[in-house]
């Protein structure tokens, strides 16, 4: 591709993308919408794939792969649109035949009629990728096929089906319905970035010192832009790829070194006592003795508590490890030691919880504990308040109620925060801020794999209570289908006759609530009135008023329930141990980090206990809304996986690698509100390789130029001052 050399010295990220040619004022305000406004932008908008040689099959081997279910595509031409009427629904279904050389292939659309029987040109040459099935003929057919167009009838597009051939790779591109309205489908903006890359990719600035570039041998940056977009081969779109990746990961990696080493150079204010009388009382009055793990992780806080810098912790451990005595150990060292302690906890219900467990477990001990939500009446909050500004309470649990303003301390020495990803670096900057470098201490219930902390939490030490106490006995998990709910039905019966109570989940999902709590609720009297009339099954669900939800768990907790049928308002903070048998309907609906969660309210009692997961894997057929075949084909096979997993494992780290793989890590932490850039191309569970050499890299210089202030950095100084002030600004109130 010809590159234009005048374009050297361009500011590309403040080029409007109006004045690109083929875009103009109408499709620059569409791709403005979708956060592109400069050349810049535009250069960075990745293709969401590619298409080359060795994934297309001929429509003559269609029959081959549907017999194995796997997603192919074929490349071919389109030679005849018709639609006709359904009987049954009376809509218009459409059908596009097209054909290579080797045969024709029908691909069908149920939905969508309107649009597509405008959409195709007789002789447009199509990309078309679909798991094949076969027709009431037995033809293989696509069913809501993905597609891309290569090239239009009349066009000057290059002769895709050519380059092909000689093993060209073709970038696809993600677009929208809005986008598709002014022709910026995959292959307008492949003329787009066409246009983009060969007048202005030279004026791409290098972002990295040479030393790195060369140390690590990769490509120039302008280079690497050019080839993820518009790759000769293979390997070259590999080494763009590293290439774009590492810089990703080496400046987020950057941004915790520099958190890092403002951090340490901050100075404990306030000394701990080395003989703690509250928390050996405290160990003294348990029915149990701590696990190894706890033990250990104690030591390390400990450590950290003697240190001449502030802690900075992350706590692991799966559901039930403990860690809510490791925390209330710590805040006892703190309050002993004449300091206050927060401790914030995500959710109303949990901060309820622990306000309650704490106080059963200090009983004995003289600690004034409060706590902060945010339904309290004023003059009781005015009174909190007060006895939080003038030292009388030692420790207060609350939601982020805490970390409004008007809450102040006498002397916070201590912060502790539950579920840490639900909040995100800015409150726990905010909470730390009202004391003077407070310790710190994040917990979180929901397993990280290390790598992943190390990234999420690169800026802080990590311990891992990787031992569940020693009386738990591990659930047995079985997967059922719908066929099976007499079988299930019967074995419930039969723990309950023998003295067990059940759960029955129902899944809740927002965008249909209230179809959902519907079906519900008719299940329950289903349940109620044919299945189990001689029992007595209770129903809870989010929409009863908190009053009426506590007198439901009381009586089942009093065992006036023998079955309590239940959406998954029971994840959290359920404790009933002679429940033993949790099934779940339409477990396929559920993810896999709610499942464990679910599944974490049986087993905590002695005796066994089971969970039962029925799964409807149809569903996703039945409610496709408009996604193409292999959109719902990856929904099914990732919800194969999901509980196929739930059914071999109870190991909550395993459980949640398997997930952030299904899920990607975006998806699970609001990558925004955690306080971390966004990515765009890395993969923090896939290119766990690379992210090491980035953090390595990135530590080292941190080391070596603190200030990026050497002529050999400015290239990084400037794209880091430049596209992650706002994260810099947050690690300095951090
Ligand atoms: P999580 O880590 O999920 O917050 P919790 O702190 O709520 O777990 O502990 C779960 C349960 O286990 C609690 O009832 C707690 O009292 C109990 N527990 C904690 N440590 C031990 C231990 N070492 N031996 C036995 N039971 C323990
Ligand atoms: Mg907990």
């Amino acid at each position: 591709m010809k590159t234009n050399p005048q374009s050297k010295h361009m500011d590309l990220s403040t080029y409007p993308l109006q004045y690109l040619k083929g875009i103009g004022p109408k499709r620059s305000a569409v791709l403005e919408e979708i956060g592109l406004k400069s050349i810049e932008d535009l250069l960075h908008y990745y293709p969401r794939g590619y298409l080359d040689r060795s994934q297309v099959v001929r429509i003559v081997d269609l029959a081959f792969y549907a017999q194995r279910r796997t997603p192919v595509t074929v490349i071919a031409e389109v030679f005849r649109v018709e639609a006709r009427r359904a009987r049954k629904t009376n809509k218009m279904i459409f059908f596009l035949t097209v054909k290579d050389d080797s045969g024709y292939l029908t691909c069908v659309w149920f939905e969508g009629y309107q649009w597509y029987k405008d959409a195709f040109d007789i002789g447009e040459v199509l990309a078309l990728s679909a798991v094949p099935t076969f027709d009431v003929q037995g033809r293989p057919q696509f069913i809501h096929p993905q597609f891309d167009r290569l090239k239009r009838v009349d066009e000057d597009e290059p002769d895709w089906g050519k380059l092909f051939n000689t093993g060209g790779i073709i970038p696809k591109y993600r677009s929208s319905a809005a986008l598709e309205r002014v022709g910026l489908d995959s292959r307008g903006f492949r003329r787009i970035l066409r246009t983009a890359v060969s007048l202005y990719v030279n004026a791409v600035p290098e972002n990295l010192s040479n030393t790195l570039i060369s140390n690590l041998s990769l490509l120039p940056r302008s280079e690497a832009l050019r080839a993820i977009h518009f790759p000769n081969n293979k390997d070259e779109l590999e080494q763009a790829r590293v290439c774009l990746k590492f810089e990703e990961l080496f400046f987020l990696q950057l941004l915790f070194a520099l958190r890092r080493a403002t951090t340490q150079r901050e100075v404990r204010l306030f000394q701990y006592k080395t003989e703690s009388l509250f928390p050996r009382t405290l160990v003294n009055s348990l029915p149990f003795s701590l696990t190894n793990a706890q033990k250990r992780v104690l030591r390390e806080i400990v450590t950290d508590l003697r240190s001449p810098h502030p802690m900075n912790r992350l706590l692991q451990g799966d559901v039930g490890s403990g860690k809510t005595i490791v925390a209330l150990l710590t805040a006892l060292m703190a309050i002993d030691s004449g300091l206050q302690v927060a401790f914030m906890a995500p959710t109303e219900i949990l901060a309820e919880q622990h306000y309650r467990t704490i106080s059963t477990y200090l009983q004995n001990i003289p600690v004034t504990v409060r706590m902060l939500i945010g339904g309290h009446k004023k003059n009781e909050r005015e009174t909190f308040l007060e006895e939080l500004r003038n030292g009388s309470a030692n420790l207060v649990v609350g939601t982020h109620a805490l970390v409004e303003e008007g809450v102040t301390f006498q002397k916070l020495g201590l912060v502790i925060i539950d579920e840490q990803h639900r909040f995100g670096v800015i409150h726990r900057a905010t909470l730390r801020a009202k004391g003077t470098t407070p310790d710190v201490l994040v917990m979180t219930a929901t397993p990280i794999p290390r790598t992943l902390a190390m990234t999420l939490y690169g800026d802080l030490d990590v311990s891992v209570i990787d031992e569940m106490p020693a009386n738990r006995k591990p659930i047995r998990t079985a997967l059922r289908t719908e066929r099976d709910k007499p079988k299930v039905y019967a074995f419930l019966r039969d723990e309950v006759r023998r003295g067990r109570q059940a759960y029955i989940v129902f899944p809740l999902i927002e965008e249909s609530e209230k179809v959902d709590l519907k079906a519900a609720k008719k299940e329950y009297e289903r349940l109620q009135n044919e299945v189990f009339s001689d029992l007595r099954l209770g129903l809870l669900h989010g929409k009863l008023k908190t009053q009426e939800k506590d007198e439901v768990m009381q009586k089942f907790k009093n065992r006036e329930y023998d079955i309590l049928v239940a959406t998954t308002v029971i994840e959290v903070g359920i404790d009933v141990p002679n429940a033993t048998v949790m099934m779940i309907e339409n477990a396929e609906r559920f993810g896999l980090a709610q499942l464990h969660q679910l599944r974490g309210r049986v087993g905590r009692g002695a005796d066994q206990s089971y969970c039962i997961l029925i799964a409807d894997y149809e569903w996703y057929d039945k409610h496709r809304k408009g996604k193409d075949a292999l959109e719902v084909w990856d929904e099914k096979e990732k919800a194969r996986k999901r509980l196929e997993t739930m059914v071999s494992t109870t190991d909550g780290f395993k459980i949640a690698e398997v997930d952030l793989k299904l899920r990607g890590p975006g998806d699970i932490f609001g990558t925004r509100q955690s306080g971390m850039p966004e990515l765009k191309i890395a993969n923090i569970v896939e290119d766990v390789q690379l992210l090491d050499i980035a953090r390595k890299e990135a530590f080292k210089l941190m080391d070596d130029d603190p200030h990026l202030r050497s002529d050999e950095n400015a290239p990084i100084r400037t794209h880091f001052e430049k596209n992650y002030k706002e994260y810099i600004e947050l690690g300095k109130i951090g």
